[in-house]
């Protein structure tokens, strides 16, 4: 394959890696609560055999310093009790050296990096450094944002490292707009990444992309449908009342469900739920597209106010053309048809001077009038 020749070119290692025959199945709850909290769901999933790993976080990154922090190392325990208990193999997130050197003392058998934790390259770095010589499978979450380099220049540094077994997990992007999802899932970015690392196995985290237990069985089915390699589930005895990510997680017997419909010989994913789904991501692009215009327009009328000052004319035909070249240059690459957006350039073109002469004619006095990017 192509990408595999050129990154043995880059210096980035082929080698080990979690390639296997049946899709990666990790499951378990957000957070490690209490001993009783965390036996009880892996004794629950520890009855269906197509659960690989148990996870629960020992420690937890939450946005706002007022939400549960996680439990810490006595959690460390809890996952050795479940090992010894159910045979299950366990799992958790780390985000520091102090981190993995705890979690490898505790026999956590593979580690996760976060979300928020894969942004920062020194981290990331160090992490891999006390993993060099270390045979443990890593799995690394997508940035918040949707920036593919980041998430594959903190899978370069582990492999690099000498870690063998590497993999990634897409967990939506963060978006400021409104959606009905808690992240984007923006899947062209995971697809996209294992044309990058062919090698690589790139798992879905439907309960993060989601933030509500109703959708996680049509993600689930999207990211099977897309080929991704594995599933990670956020699974709780008791979901409504969990200390983090509550809405999100679901209960060991809808779990069980949701890996029967998936991989049982029936899809129930009907059109009518794949479609909303799908209508859903549609209402978030509106949703960038909308923000994108009212930002342009507003950028339109400083400009204006800048002219005006300059003595310009509003209509600067060189500027114009040079838009429109770089835009339809733009949308070749993207595959879009050039001649539909020159039509819709057309039209904001126009929009743009109308504001621009109305923003010179009423003397350049400043509208009020904030744009509501529906933060
Ligand atoms: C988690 O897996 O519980 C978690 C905190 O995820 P993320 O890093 O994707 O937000
Ligand atoms: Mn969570």
């Amino acid at each position: 394959m192509k990408s595999e020749k050129k990154n043995r070119e880059a210096g980035i290692p082929q080698s080990g890696i979690l390639k296997r025959e049946r899709p990666l199945i990790i499951a378990g709850p957000c957070s490690a609560e209490t001993p009783e909290q965390v036996m009880q769901a892996a004794s629950a999933l520890a009855l269906d055999d197509r659960v690989d790993y148990f996870r629960a976080g020992i420690w937890k990154p939450r946005t706002t310093p007022d939400s549960f922090q996680g439990i810490g190392a006595p959690g460390l325990e809890w996952l050795q009790e479940v090992k010894k208990e159910t045979g299950l193999k366990v799992t958790t997130e780390v985000g520091s050296e102090k981190h993995v050197e705890e979690a490898l003392k505790a026999g956590v058998d593979m580690l996760w990096i976060g979300a928020r934790t894969v942004s920062n390259p020194f981290i990331i770095q160090e992490i891999a450094d006390s993993l060099k010589g270390v045979d443990v499978p890593v799995l690394v979450k997508n940035p918040l944002s949707p920036d593919i380099d980041l998430w594959e220049g903190a899978l370069i540094r582990f492999l690099r490292a000498g870690v063998n077994q590497v993999g990634a997990i897409h967990r939506g992007f963060f978006w400021w707009g409104k959606s009905n999802m808690r992240n984007q899932p923006l899947w062209h970015i995971p697809l996209e990444l294992k044309k990058r690392l062919p090698h690589i196995p790139v798992i879905s985290d439907p309960s993060h992309i989601a933030g509500k237990r109703n959708l996680i069985h049509l993600l689930s089915q999207r990211a099977m449908d897309h080929h991704l390699d594995g599933l990670m589930i956020e699974v709780h005895p008791d979901p409504e009342n969990a200390w983090s990510d509550a809405a999100q997680q679901i209960k060991p017997e809808d779990f069980y469900d949701l890996m029967n419909d998936l991989f049982g010989d029936i899809c129930l994913a009907t059109s009518h739920e794949l479609l909303d789904e799908l209508r859903a991501e549609v209402d978030t692009m509106d949703d960038m597209l909308i923000w994108a215009l009212a930002t342009r327009m507003e950028l339109a009328e400083k400009i204006a106010e800048v002219k005006k000052t300059a003595g310009l004319s509003t209509l600067q035909t060189g500027r114009w053309e040079q838009v429109l070249q770089r835009v339809k240059e733009m949308a070749a690459i993207s595959g879009i048809d050039s001649s539909f957006i020159e039509k819709i350039y057309n039209t904001i073109h126009n929009q743009s001077l109308n504001l621009q002469n109305n923003r010179i004619k009423t003397n350049g006095a400043h509208s009020k009038k904030e744009h509501n990017f529906a933060l």
